[in-house]
């Protein structure tokens, strides 16, 4: 699939954890076709306002995982503040910025329209659609598992949203299947 990049404004990447989110900019960066200082992601934001990095939600007592969440909540909250704010600079400087996070909820997306808006850039979603089975396998292979339970309520939502998405108002929306066989084009002036 071809993409189309603006030459600045803002990448949204959309989809449940391990829809690969990371994995498709990591090769984007890795190909020389994007800077990694373009990508800002919550993972990194939440190490850099709390020092934790990730918490493994496997094998834990409801107790203890409810309340690690509502601690994982707040870390949230502040990481996206200082992530928003470091995104709208980049859009009055006119750059182009990829968000790497899950934007799953209809109010965090309709943030970073409205952040778009108000900078005068364009807004760019991309959506990865990747069947739940394979996103719980990916899980139970990785490092730090997100935890079949947080992977079948994500994709739930997901799945919901999806068909919301297209309708939002992006300048460009583009659905993918899988990560393989893209050709990324980016505007090279601004208009
Ligand atoms: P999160 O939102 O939890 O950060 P993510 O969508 O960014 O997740 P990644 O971190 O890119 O997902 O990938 C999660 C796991 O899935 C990693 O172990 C990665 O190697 C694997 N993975 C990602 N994309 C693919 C792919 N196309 N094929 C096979 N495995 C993949």
């Amino acid at each position: 699939m071809k993409i189309v990049l603006p030459y600045a404004g803002i990448v949204l990447l959309v989809g449940p954890s391990n829809s690969g989110k990371s994995t498709l900019l990591k090769s984007m960066i890795d190909n020389k076709e994007i800077l990694s200082s373009e990508v800002v992601s919550s993972d990194e934001f939440r190490v850099l306002v709390s020092n934790i990095e990730f918490i493994d939600w496997r094998e834990r007592p409801k107790d203890e995982a409810d309340c690690l969440f509502d601690e994982y909540q707040n870390i949230s909250k502040e990481a996206f503040s200082m992530m928003d704010s470091v995104i709208e600079a980049r859009c009055r400087l006119n750059k182009l910025t990829f968000v790497d996070a899950t934007h799953l909820h209809p109010d965090d997306r309709k943030r970073y329209r409205s952040l778009a808006r108000k900078n005068h850039v364009p807004i760019v979603a991309i959506v990865l659609d990747i069947p739940l089975d394979t996103l719980i396998e990916r899980d139970e292979q990785r490092d730090y598992s997100r935890g079949k339970r947080r992977i079948k309520q994500q994709y739930q939502v997901f799945k919901r949203e999806k068909r919301f998405i297209k309708k939002e108002g992006y300048t460009s929306t583009y659905l993918l299947n899988e990560t393989n066989n893209i050709e990324l084009v980016r505007r090279s002036n601004p208009i």
